[in-house]
């Protein structure tokens, strides 16, 4: 049997929060049958299971552990609040190692009443705090700038430009951005910064998904690529114009696609990456 060369998964991931229903195993065995090849686990989906375990058992199935989804929340009123999310933190880079993922997805947190400014500089002291350690486990940290919609309980850093702005300032080739179309598509900004990402060696992770017009829910109404009013392609080419082949995450919060069943969403991941992405 000859590959059909137009119907290609090898750069096709799934975070495991996109199909919700699967727990681990489920989700690692039939994402094989698909024919992906990645998975970025999500904490939750290591709950009561040994990292390393379940690190063994992707790799078995013969899918790349791509992400372990995710650290962060650093800023907090309270010192005390500020140091467990550190040790939080701490625990995710160590189950990132026993995973075999080579980074954390960082959602780095903001708190409503405290300024920007002082969130990002909780952050810059959250991510400088854990660089040891990810530096003796050898694992990467990926900032996720977010859309500004979420600046005022999710994330400080709300444009590549900051993204960048932030790993500049802590200065460390374990810390790069993850890039994701949801967060970024709309930035005027958006060439020159990714540039700026991509010369500096910046790029760790590409998540796709579309923004819905009306979006519903500020969270849970992400689209599937191609529903939605994102330029994927133009997106894309201006990854790899500049040299991206990395992995292409699929991580769609849905309601909508959640209330089918997982498989039939799997299938449509698979289409709508074909025909869109
Ligand atoms: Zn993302």
């Amino acid at each position: 049997m000859t590959a059909d060369p137009l119907i290609d998964f090898s750069r096709l991931c799934v975070h495991t929060i996109t199909t919700k229903g699967w727990e681990l195993e489920e989700a690692v065995d039939r994402y094989a049958e698909a024919g992906l090849s990645g998975v970025t686990v999500w904490r939750q989906w290591l709950e009561g299971t040994d990292p390393t375990r379940a690190g063994d058992r992707i790799r078995g199935a013969g899918l790349k552990v791509v992400s372990l989804c995710r650290g962060g929340f650093y800023p907090a009123f309270q010192e005390k609040s500020r140091i467990d999310s550190i040790e939080d933190n701490k625990r995710a880079i160590e189950d990132a190692a026993g995973l075999g993922a080579p980074l954390v997805v960082l959602v780095c947190g903001a708190v409503p009443g405290q300024s920007l400014e002082e969130s990002r500089k909780q952050i810059r002291d959250g991510i400088a705090a854990t660089l040891p350690l990810a530096e003796s486990l050898g694992v990467k940290l990926a900032i996720e700038p977010l859309h500004p919609m979420y600046a005022d309980d999710r994330s400080a850093i709300n444009s590549l430009a900051s993204a960048n702005d932030m790993c500049e300032q802590l200065n460390h080739s374990l810390v790069g951005i993850a890039y994701d179309v949801y967060h970024l598509w709309w930035d005027p900004e958006l060439e020159a910064q990714t540039r700026r990402m991509i010369d500096t060696n910046r790029l760790f992770a590409y998540h796709v998904c579309d923004w819905m017009t009306p979006t519903t829910d500020l969270l849970n109404d992400r689209g599937l690529m191609g529903e939605g009013c994102i330029d994927l392609r133009r997106i894309r080419h201006l990854l790899e114009s500049q040299g991206f082949n990395g992995m292409i995450e699929v991580e769609v919060f849905s309601t909508r696609w959640w209330e089918k069943p997982p498989g039939e969403f799997l299938e449509a991941i698979k289409q709508a990456y074909l025909q869109y992405t």
